[in-house]
């Protein structure tokens, strides 16, 4: 089959792999949709992906075969690669130990992910698509779970006003999990175009330019005086998490779900004298897959503007659209149709 495979940093090789052969407990899946995630970017761009390996975490297909003891799945279901609750055997690698640090140990990778043709995985992995989610919205199921762990893990509650920081596929997927889980409003940051017409479609209720004008000063103005209750930094950006800690009233929370890879701004006397708590968003559980995928059914999620036809691309466009993502400017999120 083929597949994308890591060669050297900042290097990726369309090669003939093995297919592989699904064990007695494993499902095979062929794979419709891949979405590129920026952690793959940032796997792809400080080398921090094992030469030889497969990236792509965020791809849909159908089962093709079945091995002989599974019982939950049978040929021809659709389903997303990931979000099932492994049996109480087998514990979840998120966090291997305590000193364990996305920088230092590299971003879990699996060998064989879901730039290929086709992927083996046991079966207790994959999730269902429901009946009535399209393709290209069921494809968003990985980053959806990102942003409802990021919602479920903060102190938002319903009826506040929120601000997410950065509409990239993290920052658009929070804002509409936010509104499903009733926020009053929700504003958004944003300085590339694309990206912020994106939010208007989506439904934020005010989308500000950090370029054009003070976007702290414009979300107390919003909110009447002291700031918003809770603040999501999904853009990794370098004042983007300064901005957010200013936004929040006092005592308010800043919840980081993007990970800057270089410093980023922080006054700590801003941070401090104002008792302002600072929680990071890791990864997701099932639930918040499962989640995800229930608000899609119910139709509280869209993929409007985040996938569109441009968003699909061929094996031959993989390498240079890497290379454009280190510096998104105008797509929102790219899928690879293998
Ligand atoms: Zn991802």
């Amino acid at each position: 089959m083929k597949a994308a495979v890591i060669r050297g940093t900042q290097n990726i090789e369309i090669e003939d792999i093995p297919t592989p052969v699904p064990r007695p407990n494993q499902v095979l899946v062929r794979i419709k949709f891949s979405a590129l995630c920026g952690s793959d970017v940032h796997r792809f761009q400080y080398g921090m992906a094992n030469d030889g390996s497969v990236l792509g975490h965020e791809y849909i297909g159908e089962v093709v075969q079945v091995g002989k003891d599974v019982k939950r799945f049978k040929e021809g279901d659709r389903v997303v690669g990931g979000g099932g609750t492994p049996p109480g055997d087998i514990v979840l690698p998120t966090y291997p130990n305590d000193r364990y640090s996305a920088r230092t140990v590299g971003i879990e990778t699996t060998r064989i992910g879901g730039f290929a043709e086709y992927v083996a995985m046991d079966d207790w992995r994959p999730l269902l698509i429901p009946n009535g989610v399209s393709d290209e919205l069921a494809v968003l199921a990985e980053p959806t779970s990102i942003a409802v762990h990021a919602v479920r893990t903060s102190n938002f509650k319903i009826g506040d006003t929120a601000v997410v920081l950065g509409a990239g596929p993290i920052g658009l997927l929070t804002m509409q999990v936010l509104k499903a889980a009733g926020a009053s409003s929700v504003i958004v940051s944003e300085p590339a175009p694309a990206r912020a017409e994106s939010a208007r479609i989506l439904g934020a209720d005010v989308v500000l330019n950090p370029v054009a004008e003070d976007v702290v000063e414009r979300v107390l103005e919003l909110s009447g005086g002291p700031g918003v209750p809770v603040a999501f930094d999904a853009a990794a950006a370098k004042p983007t998490f300064q901005q957010g800690m200013e936004m929040v009233w006092r005592g308010g929370q800043l919840l980081v779900v993007s990970m800057a890879w270089e410093d980023v701004d922080l006054r700590t006397v801003d941070w401090i004298g104002r008792e302002v708590e600072m929680k990071a968003a890791y990864g997701s559980q099932p639930i918040d897959w499962q989640t995800g995928l229930n608000l899609m059914s119910r139709g509280q999620l869209s993929s409007e503007s985040m996938i569109t036809p441009e968003s699909f691309i061929s094996w031959d466009d993989m390498q240079s659209s890497m290379e454009r993502l280190i510096k998104p400017e105008e797509h929102v999120q790219m899928v690879l149709v293998p």
